[in-house]
């Protein structure tokens, strides 16, 4: 049964019940991103729109359901601008780790984590191997693909021009999805409010021979809060204008492409069959 709704909180017993029934290898999504500045221009809750909107998406081609457990993440790094909301590491991770407790325990064994947030990336990992433990369930968070044109186009500007918060890829990311959330006329003026110190610059070229480790030195030398890099809250060298939305669009289809495959693939193998032992 194709079920109408996708989203957990959207759905009635009965509906969820019934997909949990239909579903011989039922897959749940699970959202999270942040409530943090996005700059002068996106909206606060720009991680977790992109998270649900993707998710919503790949459940709709793989009869999947999407699950949003929280609005904020793990955004200390940002609290120095107004409208930041973070929780601690430990929060976060309890918050996922209880929310798929929870469907475990109704049956699901197979949970995909959509993560639209890069603070949230370790505690996401810890999550989905402390609640594979825990619930005796499957985790995943698939990333890709890599490979493509596009995906290393993306990769080497995310290099040269820092462009990682709230720059044209993100501006974009989220003009094709809610463009009545985005104010570009706060930004009109913009000018790139970066600052690194030149033996950091230096390291952001994506032609450089030492590039894998110049980019991992890159990582582990950023000041700490997004205060003391950027006055504006943007990190990025490019303009938000310059965002490229048939490049965003390109990008989100192969995303989406991605998990739904993976989605496709993994649901041949029978893990609802195994015998699993009690979690310990
Ligand atoms: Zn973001």
């Amino acid at each position: 049964m194709d079920v109408r709704k996708h989203l957990l909180h959207e759905m009635t017993r009965g509906a969820f019940e019934e997909w949990l029934k239909s579903e011989k290898r039922p897959v749940a999504l699970i959202a999270v991103g942040a409530v943090e500045q996005h700059g002068p221009h996106l909206p606060l809750g720009t991680d977790t729109i992109w998270a649900v909107s993707i998710c919503e998406e790949i459940a709709k081609k793989t009869n999947s359901i999407v699950v949003q457990p929280c609005w904020p993440g793990f955004s200390p790094h940002h609290m120095a601008f107004k409208g930041t909301i973070t929780f601690s590491a430990e929060t976060l991770l309890n918050i996922l780790v209880e929310t798929i407790d929870s469907l475990a325990k109704h049956g699901i064994k197979r949970f995909i984590i959509i993560n639209g947030h890069g603070g949230n990336t370790e505690i996401v990992a810890l999550a989905a191997r402390l609640a594979k433990r825990k619930s005796r369930v499957y985790v995943a968070i698939p990333r890709g693909p890599s490979k493509t044109e596009l995906a290393k186009k993306y990769a080497d500007r995310a290099l040269k021009y820092l462009e990682v918060h709230s720059g044209a890829r993100e501006t974009g990311s989220i003009l094709i999805i809610r463009p009545d959330l985005v104010e570009m006329d706060r930004v009109k003026d913009w000018k790139p409010t970066t600052k690194l110190e030149p033996e950091l610059m230096k390291l952001m070229n994506p032609e450089r021979e030492d590039r894998e480790i110049a980019q991992q030195v890159l990582w582990a030398s950023l000041p700490h809060d997004t205060d003391e890099i950027t006055s504006s809250g943007i990190y990025a060298l490019t303009h938000p204008k310059d965002a490229d939305l048939d490049e965003a669009k390109k990008r989100r289809e192969e995303f989406v492409n991605f998990v739904v495959e993976f989605i496709k693939l993994w649901k041949t193998i029978p893990l609802e069959e195994r015998q699993e032992k009690k979690p310990q």
